[in-house]
C-alpha cells in the first residue's frame, strides 16, 4: 500500500492520508487547514488527485481540520461512501453545513470588498448545500467491528477517546510476507477526559501514522486544573466580574459543563448563572444526550442519579443573536462559553470585545490555540489586541488550563504506544507543529527500538514493497495505457492519410487548417507515449 501525506504533517491542522492499494484509493480522512489567512490558503488548490477517483473515505472523527474538506471533495466529484462511527455521522450532520455556512459568509464578504476595488468576485470553497450532499454518503461504523469494502482490504475503528465518537482506524492489507496492518491514531485522547472513555489500547501495527499535537508538553493532572479553575471562578463571584471561556462548541464546551456540575454539586464554587452562546454548542450538547454508548463508566454513573451536567438549573442556551447581545447587558458574576475555541471567529469575538478591557473579568482558554489565532496572542500574554479592526487593551485576567485538553500529552502519548506488543514495526509522526513532532520523533527514538519518521507533506511512502501481484498490476495498467496511446496516434495518422488520398492539398485551404490540427493533436498524443515510456519528443 502506497500512502501520500496530503495534509496534517508538520502542522496541526489538514489532516489528509490518500491511500492506494492495488487499484483501489481512498482517504483517511479530509481536513481543512485552519490558523490564519496564510494557512487557509491551503484549502483553495485544486486536490492532487481526482476527487470521482477515490473510493471511500475513513474518517477518525468530526472535528473540522479532518473532516472540513468532505462537502469539497464532493463538490469535486466524489460520490464513494464516508465511514464513520454513528457519533461522528451525527456531529457531522451539524458541523459540516455550520462549515458550509460561514465558507459562503466569507466569500461574500471578500466579493463585496473586491467589488468596491473592480476586482472580480469569490467563489466560496463549498456552500451548505455542497455541505447537505456529502451528509447522504455517510455509512455508519460500529466500534471494534471489521468490515472489508473492498477485496483485501479489512478495516477497523477503535475508540480513540477524543471527542464523542472519535476513532482510530486499523486497516489490513496484504504484504510480501502476509497480511500486515496500517493504523491511523487520528487524535487521541486524554486518559481521565470528562463524558468519553480512555482511548483503547492499539492492536500491534506494522506502520502507525501517530498524532503528536502535544508531543512535547505535560498537561496538569485534572484534579489541579479543576481546583485552579474553581479558584478562579470564586475570585470572579467575589469581583462580580464575567469569565469568559472560548471553547470548542464540540467535546469541549459539554466537559466543561460536565467540569462545573461537579465542581458545584462538590460545594467547591458557589452557583453561578452559565450561559451556553454558541448555536453549534447548542446543537453539538443535544447530539451529546443521544450517544450514552460514547460515555465513560463515570459519566453513566452521573447520569443513573438523574442528574444531568448537560441540564442544570443555572445553565441557559442563547441561540439568536438577539439573545447573545442581551449577555453584554447583565451584570456578573456569570460564565459565558462561546465559540470559536481559538477566538479566531463567532460569537466569542463580540464578547472579548466587550470583556477584555475590564479588570474585573476574566478570560479562561482551555483547549489548544494554533499560531496565528486570537487565542495564542492571548495565552502569550499580548496586552494589546485588534478585534474586529479595533484596538482592545487586555485588562482582564487571562488564564490558560492544560489538563482540558482533548489530546493525549506527551506521556499519554508514549504510553499509547508502549502498549503496543510485540512493538510497532515503524512510526510515522503526524499531527503536530513542526518542532514538537520532531521532538516527539526523537523521545520516540530514545525510548523504543522502531524506526521513526516524521514525514513531509505529499511525501510518498511506500509501507510495503510492492507485491509481485501489485508489479505485475502496475504493469499490465503501464502497458495499456501505451497500448491505448499508440492505437489512438495510429488510427490519427490513418485517417489523415485517407483525408489527402486523392487531393490536391495547395488549391484546399480548408483541407490544409484540418491537417494542421490534427498533427497537433498527433503530437500531443506522441509525447504523451513518449512521457509514458522515457522519451522525450522533440
Ligand atoms: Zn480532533
Amino acid at each position: 500500500m502506497q500512502v501520500t501525506c496530503l495534509g496534517g504533517v508538520r502542522t496541526v491542522t489538514g489532516t489528509c492520508f490518500l491511500c492506494r492499494h492495488r487499484n483501489v484509493s481512498f482517504l483517511v480522512d479530509c481536513g481543512m487547514f485552519q490558523g490564519g489567512r496564510d494557512v487557509e490558503k491551503r484549502n483553495r488548490g485544486r486536490f492532487p488527485f481526482d476527487p470521482s477517483g477515490i473510493s471511500a473515505v475513513f474518517l477518525t472523527h468530526a472535528h473540522i481540520d479532518h473532516s472540513g474538506l468532505l462537502p469539497k471533495l464532493v463538490r469535486g466529484g466524489f460520490r464513494g461512501k464516508i465511514y464513520a462511527t454513528a457519533a461522528t455521522e451525527d456531529l457531522c450532520r451539524i458541523m459540516l453545513p455550520d462549515s458550509g455556512h460561514i465558507q459562503q459568509m466569507e466569500a461574500e464578504w471578500q466579493t463585496r470588498k473586491n467589488q468596491r476595488l473592480g476586482q472580480s468576485p469569490v467563489e466560496p470553497l463549498y456552500t451548505v448545500e455542497d455541505a447537505e450532499r456529502t451528509l447522504p454518503l455517510f455509512q455508519e461504523i460500529s466500534y471494534g467491528v471489521p468490515f472489508s469494502p473492498f477485496p483485501d482490504l479489512t478495516i477497523c475503528f477503535r475508540d480513540a477517546g477524543h471527542i464523542l465518537g472519535s476513532a482510530f482506524i486499523e486497516i489490513s492489507f496484504p504484504g510480501e510476507s502476509g497480511n500486515q496492518k496500517a493504523l491511523f491514531s487520528g487524535d487521541l485522547g486524554h486518559p481521565g477526559q470528562f463524558i468519553v472513555r480512555d482511548p483503547e489500547p492499539p492492536p500491534r501495527a506494522d506502520f502507525v501514522f501517530m498524532e503528536s499535537t502535544y508531543g512535547n508538553r505535560l498537561h496538569r493532572p485534572m484534579e489541579d486544573t479543576l481546583e485552579e479553575l474553581a479558584g478562579i471562578l470564586r475570585q470572579a463571584a467575589r469581583d462580580r466580574g464575567k469569565i469568559i471561556i472560548p471553547a470548542f462548541a464540540v467535546e469541549r464546551t459539554q466537559e466543561l459543563l460536565h467540569a462545573l456540575h461537579k465542581l458545584q454539586t462538590e460545594d467547591r464554587i458557589p452557583v453561578l448563572s452559565t450561559y451556553v452562546d454558541s448555536p453549534l454548542a447548542i446543537s453539538a450538547t443535544t447530539i451529546f444526550r443521544r450517544h450514552p454508548e460514547c460515555f465513560d463508566e463515570e459519566t453513566l454513573r452521573v447520569l443513573a442519579t438523574g442528574d444531568n451536567p448537560l441540564e442544570m438549573p443555572s445553565l441557559s442556551f442563547s441561540r439568536t443573536a438577539e439573545e447573545s447581545q442581551a449577555l453584554n447587558e447583565l451584570a456578573g458574576p456569570l460564565i459565558i462559553i462561546s465559540a470559536s475555541g481559538m477566538c479566531d471567529a463567532g460569537r466569542i469575538k463580540h464578547h472579548l470585545k466587550h470583556n477584555l478591557w475590564k479588570p474585573e473579568n476574566h478570560v479562561v482558554i482551555i483547549g489548544f490555540q494554533a499560531q496565528g489565532t486570537l487565542g495564542r496572542k492571548l495565552v502569550e500574554g499580548a496586552r494589546k489586541i485588534k478585534i474586529f479592526r479595533e484596538d482592545v487593551t487586555v485588562a482582564a485576567k487571562v488564564h490558560t488550563l492544560g489538563g482540558f485538553s482533548a489530546h493525549a500529552d506527551q506521556n499519554g502519548l508514549l504510553e499509547w504506544i508502549g502498549k503496543m506488543d510485540p512493538p510497532a514495526g515503524q512510526v510515522f509522526v503526524v499531527h503536530g507543529e513542526e518542532s514538537i513532532s520532531l521532538e516527539f520523533a526523537s523521545r520516540l527514538k530514545q525510548r523504543f527500538a522502531f524506526p521513526v519518521q516524521v514525514p513531509h507533506v505529499m511525501e510518498d511512502l511506500w509501507l510495503a514493497e510492492p507485491s509481485r501481484d501489485e508489479k505485475m498490476a502496475a504493469l499490465a495498467e503501464g502497458d495499456r495505457l501505451v497500448q491505448e496511446s499508440a492505437e489512438n496516434v495510429l488510427h490519427r495518422i490513418q485517417a489523415l492519410s485517407e483525408r489527402i488520398a486523392g487531393q490536391s492539398w495547395e488549391t484546399d485551404p480548408v483541407l490544409l487548417h484540418h491537417m494542421e490540427k490534427e498533427l497537433r493533436k498527433i503530437r500531443r498524443h506522441a509525447e504523451k507515449l513518449g512521457k509514458m515510456v522515457g522519451v522525450e519528443a522533440d
